[in-house]
């Protein structure tokens, strides 16, 4: 989209208000400004080189870039990605991001994650049996399971799991001995510069180990490995697939059987493996495992595409963690269930986050959790 195109979207707005309803942002604050409808106005703004105030930049900045907005706005304006564009540009004329998400930036270039970690303590969640057998990326297999910043650091079952799970199956891959990060928290906050300069490194770290195919534990990886990676290389070209693809696959040939537990639990559809995956959307796969696994499963909208976001993607925790608290809290007031189970490592995180915060007492678990205890019951 160029800026003329994006400034004819803008001005195609009815100001009917319909997206208003679908956003958590703005349901949780009321703010105009932190609505679709009140972005796109300051979008305007900034495509027609007008200055905008620290209240419309943290309008900006405050987006999960969810993309529920696209979905129900009477004019099909793609809202989500017009204000994903104003962030590069406020990037491009040196008014952002902000300094939160500079410093996780800065942490992200020094010590290859976007949440602190130390590097040597990366694969601290492989498991002793498998540590003396593991060969990293002499292994002879062109699939690499990516497990990202969330997985590696801080949800870290997202990591044990899958690779436990894949190992059981008797299926080949191999894993980084030092991974890096995908980039896409550097994309998301508009500095595209930076981000291409990793997405480069990776595509050639990838190239040199003779990766084909990527599997990944997280939607933002996902989404990064998958759709933005794609529109800067041309000659990209790696096949990749969410942990759920293969495991559906796996479970498909008989190669994972899974046991019943027989219990009920609340599903809920990250924004990137739903409205963003272009290849997808997943949302019959991970339902069909957690019933193989004799789980009931209860739902928080009518369609998983209506589905709500977890309330922190795109950096927002960086921004206003209180809104994150807020759409989590939310999102928590409409489950029946003890346990919320997610398929993305930074859901899981802030639903735990916001337990903590408001001490809900309710569990959030990454999907593998199941289907791992289901295969070895
Ligand atoms: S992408 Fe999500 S958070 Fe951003 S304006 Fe649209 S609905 Fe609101
Ligand atoms: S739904 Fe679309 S047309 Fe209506 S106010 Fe929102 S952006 Fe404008």
């Amino acid at each position: 989209m160029n800026e003329k195109e994006i400034l004819n979207y803008i001005q195609s707005c009815l100001d009917c208000k319909t997206c208003l309803e679908v956003c958590d942002t703005y349901k949780v604050t009321e703010e105009e400004y932190k609505s679709p409808n009140g972005r796109l106005k300051i979008a305007e703004k900034i495509f027609n080189n007008q200055e905008i105030n620290n209240e419309e930049l943290l309008g900006i900045y405050t987006c999960t870039l969810c993309a529920s907005c696209n979905l129900v706005c009477q004019q099909s304006i793609p809202i989500a990605d017009i204000i994903h564009s104003s962030k590069i540009k406020i990037v491009e004329e040196n008014k952002g991001p902000l300094e939160n998400h500079k410093k996780i930036i800065k942490g992200i270039v020094e010590k290859d994650n976007s949440v602190g970690g130390n590097p040597d303590e990366r694969l601290d969640w492989l498991l002793e049996k498998y540590k003396k057998e593991e060969i990293f990326e002499k292994k002879n297999s062109d699939t690499l399971l990516f497990f990202g910043c969330m997985s590696s650091f801080r949800v870290r079952e997202s990591a044990s799991a899958p690779y436990e799970i894949l190992k059981l199956a008797g299926y080949n891959f191999k894993i980084l001995e030092n991974e890096p990060c995908c980039g896409e928290y550097i994309y998301s906050a508009g500095n595209v510069d930076i981000a291409k300069k990793i997405f480069k490194e990776n595509i050639e770290l990838f190239k040199k180990i003779g990766v084909k195919n990527l599997l990944v534990t997280c939607g933002g990886c996902l989404y990064a490995f998958d759709k933005v990676y794609r529109k800067y290389f041309k000659d990209y070209d790696l096949t990749v697939k969410h942990i759920i693809d293969i495991v559906y696959e796996l479970e498909g040939e008989g190669k994972i059987n899974l046991k019943p537990l027989n219990r009920t639990i609340t599903y809920h559809d990250p924004c990137r493996l739903g409205r963003k995956y272009k290849n997808g959307p997943l949302f019959s796969e991970p339902r069909i495992l957690l019933k193989k696994c004799g789980l009931k499963i209860n739902e928080l909208a009518v369609t998983p595409s209506e589905g709500p976001c977890c309330g922190a993607g795109s950096g927002i925790r960086g921004v206003d963690s209180s809104i994150c608290i807020k759409i989590g809290k939310e999102l928590f007031n409409k489950i029946e269930t003890k346990v919320l189970i997610s398929s993305c490592p930074l859901c899981v995180f802030n639903f735990r986050y916001v337990n903590y915060k408001n001490q809900t007492y309710k569990d959030s678990k990454y999907i593998t959790d199941y289907i791992l205890e289901s295969m070895k019951k």
